[in-house]
């Protein structure tokens, strides 16, 4: 086999699975070595329009990190789709549409509201906000469109695998691309690679009795005991309905797992499983009980669909479009008073 043809693309994301390529550390040599890096924008200067011009299924392997949320990401997803012989949904956001997709909450009105009209620090009188084109003297200038909905990858495209993470394990991204060097075979299409069948729970190493939950933390809040599972301390740990494969690296620096490895095997809602997870540790018996303990959950969406909104069954929010600038509006007094 002649050197691999990799792609790697950076969509709606906050740039840290590029930071996980360059986490190899010397491996990127060895990386350098055995594959030919077609396209990589944060790397390399490589224009779409030189992308435009491979043939089809010219790049052998395509990573691509981050959500679909403008039509520029959309046109990649197609481009790479169609260049590549396999698409990789590389990371949380490509895989679950991730951090991005937690504007699915609002749409896109809401959140150009938002950043260009009701944050504390923003002064914009004459309410300028993006649009897709603008006239100048020298001519039109353009933006792409920015959509309502934050799509996954495999929303938007057909994708062949799956390496979960925000961002993924660099050993784990070195395993998958050593293992596609050394020309082995893969499994079946749709496979989650670089991660376990096992749970975070099952990778993590603090000790593990009979939780009963009847106070939450944040993890700001409270210094947990060495040793003990931080759930059974009431500080929300995503551990139960995650998937394993980062070696629990959160737990291991003392915060609880967010739940960017995405549901574990055979789970289709991850934030439905992250809530009943905890449902079932609750210890309380009355209503109004619980109903004072489940109140401590702050942001209950950013907490059990964190990484997995785009992904889950409800994918985004119910919201008539001109109702999303006063909820906006209303979310963020009451998030600056906060
Ligand atoms: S809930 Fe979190 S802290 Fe507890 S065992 Fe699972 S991963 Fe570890
Ligand atoms: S412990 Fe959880 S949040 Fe942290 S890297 Fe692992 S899966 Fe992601």
């Amino acid at each position: 086999m002649g050197k691999l043809k990799l792609a790697l693309y950076w969509a709606a994301s906050c740039g840290g699975c590029d930071m996980a390529i360059l986490e190899l550390y010397e491996k990127i040599l060895d990386l350098a070595a055995a594959a030919d890096i077609l396209f990589w924008p944060v790397a390399i200067d490589v224009k779409y329009k030189d992308v435009e011009a491979f043939p089809d299924k010219h790049i052998d392997v395509c990573l691509f990190n981050g959500a679909v949320r403008t039509s520029e990401n959309e046109h990649m997803a197609h481009l790479l789709r169609s260049k590549s012989k396999i698409l990789v949904a590389y990371g949380a956001c490509s895989h679950l549409g991730g951090i991005p997709a937690l504007a699915n909450m609002t749409n896109k009105q809401g959140v150009f509201d938002c950043v260009y009209k009701y944050t504390a620090s923003t002064d914009n009188p004459n309410n300028v906000q993006p649009k897709t084109t603008v006239k100048v003297d020298e001519g039109t200038l353009t933006l792409p469109e920015f959509y309502d909905t934050v799509k996954t990858l495999a929303q938007t495209v057909d994708v062949d695998y799956f390496i979960p993470g925000c961002s993924p394990v660099p050993e784990q991204t070195w395993a998958v691309l050593e293992h596609i060097i050394q020309g082995k075979p893969l499994p079946p299409k749709g496979a989650v690679l670089g991660a376990t069948q096992k749970t975070v729970c099952d990778e993590c190493k603090l000790e593990k009795e009979e939780k009963k939950i009847t106070k939450f933390y944040r993890p700001f809040e409270i210094i947990p005991e060495p040793k003990k599972c931080l759930l059974e301390q009431g500080i929300i740990c995503a551990g139960p309905a995650t998937r394993g494969g980062c070696d629990a690296r959160c737990i291991r620096a003392n915060m609880p797992c967010r739940g960017c490895y995405g549901p574990p095997e055979g789970v289709m809602d991850q934030g439905a499983k992250f809530l009943s997870a905890i449902a079932s540790v609750i210890d309380a018996k009355e209503p109004e009980e619980i109903d004072r303990i489940i109140k401590q959950i702050v942001d209950p969406i950013g907490t059990f669909y964190r990484f997995s909104l785009a992904h889950s069954l409800m994918k985004r929010t119910r919201m008539a479009e001109e109702k999303a600038p006063e909820e906006t509006k209303q979310r963020n007094t009451v998030a600056a008073r906060r």
